[in-house]
């Protein structure tokens, strides 16, 4: 079959919001130079970074109880003091581009709301005033307010508050000087001003199924597209693979050493959302839990207040469940295919020493509506089953790591891969997300070039 080839210097897999802004750094700081996206679905970012797929939390550490883990009676606060920073400076990258132009309405994607820990408990309560205690000393979280009087939370979170025992034990900290962030729209309106770039090139509809090197040390992508079942190739200097849960597959494609052993283990989610306007109205926070035991990270239970196209929402959950797909538009097929020599062993040993995570998904699949709707009530005890309904979140690939025995750990964090000659690079993983993409992409950029 006769195929296209078309040039350029920069060839960035995947339209979600770590291309987006790994394309503004390669703009500014190689002007001029051809930068070419490619995404496979008919618009950009419409997998894990598009609203409805995430919690959209700029996480700060204000909240999360996860990045404050108490280890033999001391609470370690670093992972949040780290996120606090990498928040701050993603978030000044957003102001910058909107001062430049390439963001053009920055209040559509950015919007405060309270961060809120909720916790039950003695133990609980105990461990909460400990750590805002610690927390409140640091100038990121100055203005935190701790409080276990009940008409003080009240105030705080009126609707988790209707229907609550008195003899609870309950606290709450909240913090004022939070973010919902549209991180699907901060992506969209970046490509719009990069399509508009004449040395930019947006290519929608194209499915990347291989990577090559050639003789002469550059890169062969190959592309389909998706409509009109045509492929082409691409040949470039350098390439980002930036494919959410589509990396891993495009990585084993590329065959560069420093991929070798690393596998991925799919989490699918689910939310409640409300239907309610009224409801909708009465809360006014992202109020986080505390996870249950044998559960990821990322499954900590929130009810969060979202703002999406102008419009107040309320989402409950991440529910996790087991899946086989690395994309939310993916195939049940992603991860037997994954599996692979060189990672086969990794991936098993992950399975056997994750197994209270296994069995935790197990138990998540097999919820009913009805069981769903019950833990909403833990946040929310007069929640009606009228006023909510399921709907699917994005996929998350966590990182399958070889250790030193040859066996796999599961890691729940981001791992940034570059070739020796630094001609390609990659990121695994979805934690802590898009609220650092800013800092993980000047990492990129500095392990590249
Ligand atoms: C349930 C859930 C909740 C989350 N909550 C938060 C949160 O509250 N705060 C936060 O900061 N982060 C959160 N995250 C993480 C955040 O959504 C991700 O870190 C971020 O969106 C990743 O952006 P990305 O650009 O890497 O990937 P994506 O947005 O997934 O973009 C990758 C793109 O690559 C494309 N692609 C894949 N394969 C190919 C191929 N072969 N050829 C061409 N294109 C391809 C896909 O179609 C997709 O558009 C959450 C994630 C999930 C799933």
């Amino acid at each position: 079959m006769a195929q296209t080839i078309k040039h350029s210097e920069f060839v960035l897999i995947g339209g979600g919001i770590m291309s987006a802004t790994l394309a503004i750094l390669l703009f500014e700081k190689f002007p001029g130079k051809k930068i070419t996206i490619i995404e496979k679905l008919p618009k950009m970012a419409e997998e894990s970074s598009e609203a409805w797929n995430n919690a959209g939390t700029g996480h700060a550490g204000n909240c999360e109880l996860n990045y404050t883990p108490e280890k033999k009676g001391e609470i370690d606060i670093k992972k949040a003091i780290e996120i606090s920073e990498q928040f701050k400076e993603t978030f000044n990258f957003w102001k910058y581009c909107a001062e430049k132009g390439y963001i053009n309405n920055l209040s559509k994607c950015v919007n405060e709301v309270p961060h809120v820990s909720f916790v039950q408990g003695k133990k609980n309560v105990a461990f909460l005033e400990k750590r805002w205690r610690i927390l409140k000393e640091y100038p990121h979280f100055s203005g935190m307010a701790f409080s276990n009087n009940k008409d003080e939370i009240k105030e705080w979170l009126p609707l988790m508050m209707e229907g609550r025992s008195d003899k609870e034990d309950i606290a709450a900290t909240y913090f004022n000087n939070g973010y919902d962030v549209n991180f699907g729209e901060i992506a969209d309106q970046i490509f719009r001003f990069l399509g508009k770039q004449k040395n930019v090139e947006l290519l929608n509809n194209s499915n990347v199924y291989n990577l090559q090197k050639t003789d002469n040390k550059r890169w062969l992508t190959t592309v389909k597209g998706q409509n009109v079942g045509k492929h082409w190739k691409i040949v470039s200097n350098y390439v980002f693979i930036g494919a959410g849960g589509g990396t891993l597959p495009l990585l084993d494609k590329a065959n560069i050493k420093e991929s070798k052993g690393y596998g991925g283990f799919p989490i699918s989610g689910l939310w409640l959302r409300c239907t309610n306007p009224e409801i909708i109205e009465r809360h006014h926070a992202k109020a986080y839990g505390k996870a249950k035991r044998g559960a990821p990270p990322m499954s900590v239970p929130h009810m969060d207040t979202r703002v999406i196209n102008g419009r107040k929402e309320l989402l409950f959950g991440p529910f996790a469940g087991f899946t086989t797909k690395f994309l939310k538009h993916g195939s049940m097929f992603d991860l037997p295919r994954s599996v692979e020599f060189d990672n086969i062993m990794s991936l098993l040993g992950a399975g056997y020493q994750n197994l209270p995570l296994v069995k935790y998904l197990i138990k998540q699949v097999r919820l009913t509506f009805k069981d769903r709707m019950d833990m909403l009530r833990e946040f929310y005890p007069n929640a009606d089953n009228d006023d909510w309904k399921m709907v699917v979140a994005g996929q998350r690939v966590q990182i399958i790591k070889r250790n030193k025995k040859g066996f796999g750990k599961l890691e729940f964090g981001t791992e940034i891969i570059v070739s020796k000659d630094k001609s390609i690079a990659a990121l695994l993983g979805a934690s802590p997300g898009a609220s650092t993409s800013y800092s993980v992409m000047k990492q990129v950029m500095a392990k590249s070039f």
